[in-house]
């Protein structure tokens, strides 16, 4: 689990090696060493505050105390830390709630270029392979046909079935018909995308507040770029203040970014992540896996 380490913390644990126990002013030094790598790996710095608060307090405590090499437990009890932290009380990671009536309403929520449209084509593929669901798309983006198009590909591309939509039509209108299409025609499942824009902006969190109070989605996902990084905190924030939001879809980890909003958007959230973008292809999702990414950050 310890071996790719970042230099950073190999140092560390070198460091330590020898030392018998450790002492409020080795752990100090290492604990240093822990936030640097944390912020390196794009974690916000509020986040970073209160997790060295909770890994001072664990540290020093009994689980390092009579270890042989306390460095290495200590970089261990970081780790568990993170991956406590991300997973949270209940673990719902690769899972979507769909226990209602159906059809079940997944309403995706997130910045433009955040990969939402190619999410909903992933899950959508997801949920018919796996979960043997009968799915429905629709676009409420009316302010880019292209992204209308896009989404009409990527179903097309999985084999769901699209509800049009033009940019002449209202969101809340699209949403509507689109519901009682999947009514009449018994899908299990309708995927609703939404438009984002490149910032946060009052009016688009209007619309998609109000798209939620019509649809009543059983998940409302927040998709962010893990490329994002200290920013990934502000969009959840934002969202996370306007929705009720049920769950996080990281994309973009395919890419060298080290996943550290991973674990600001869970802490500031305490919404549950559940899936991570690998890849641009429709293969591309897998099930949030928090251990792994502790490794990630950490590594
Ligand atoms: P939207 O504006 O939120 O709907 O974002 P899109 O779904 O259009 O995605 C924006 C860009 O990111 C597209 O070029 C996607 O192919 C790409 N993308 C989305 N998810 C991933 C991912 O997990 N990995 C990679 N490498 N690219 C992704």
């Amino acid at each position: 689990m310890l071996e790719n380490l970042t230099d950073r913390l190999s140092r560390v644990v070198k460091t330590m090696r020898g030392q018998a126990r450790l002492t409020e002013a080795n752990t100090a030094e290492m604990l240093r060493e822990i936030r640097l790598a944390l912020l390196e790996a794009d974690v916000a710095l509020p986040v970073v505050k209160s997790l060295l608060e909770q890994i001072k307090f664990k540290a020093l405590g009994e689980e390092v105390i009579g270890s042989l090499s306390p460095g290495q437990a200590l970089v261990g009890v970081v780790q568990r830390e993170l991956a406590q932290v991300m997973a949270g009380d209940s673990n719902q990671s690769g899972e979507l709630n769909l226990a209602t009536q159906p059809p079940a309403v997944i309403l995706m929520a997130g910045l433009q270029g955040a990969g939402k449209t190619t999410s909903v084509g992933k899950l959508a593929k997801w949920l018919q392979e796996k979960k043997k669901k009968k799915v429905l798309t629709v676009s409420c983006d009316v302010y880019r046909p292209a992204a209308i198009e896009q989404l009409e590909t990527v179903t097309k591309q999985v084999g769901a079935e699209f509800f049009s939509s033009n940019v002449n039509q209202k969101p809340n209108d699209i949403a509507t018909a689109a519901l009682d299409w999947a009514r009449r025609h018994y899908f299990d499942v309708v995927i609703v995308d939404t438009a984002g824009r490149l910032g946060i902006d009052e009016a688009l969190m209007q619309e998609i507040k109000t798209l939620h109070a019509n649809l009543n989605p059983i998940e409302t996902l927040f998709v962010v770029d893990a490329m994002l990084g200290q920013d990934a905190v502000n969009t959840a924030k934002a969202f996370h203040e306007a929705l009720p939001l049920t769950g996080v879809i990281l994309t973009k980890l395919d890419g060298d970014s080290r996943g550290g909003a991973a674990l600001s958007v869970r802490q500031v959230t305490g919404v549950p992540l559940k899936f991570i973008g690998v890849a641009e292809k429709m293969e591309g999702l897998e099930a949030f896996d928090a251990e792994r990414m502790a490794n990630r950050i950490l590594g």
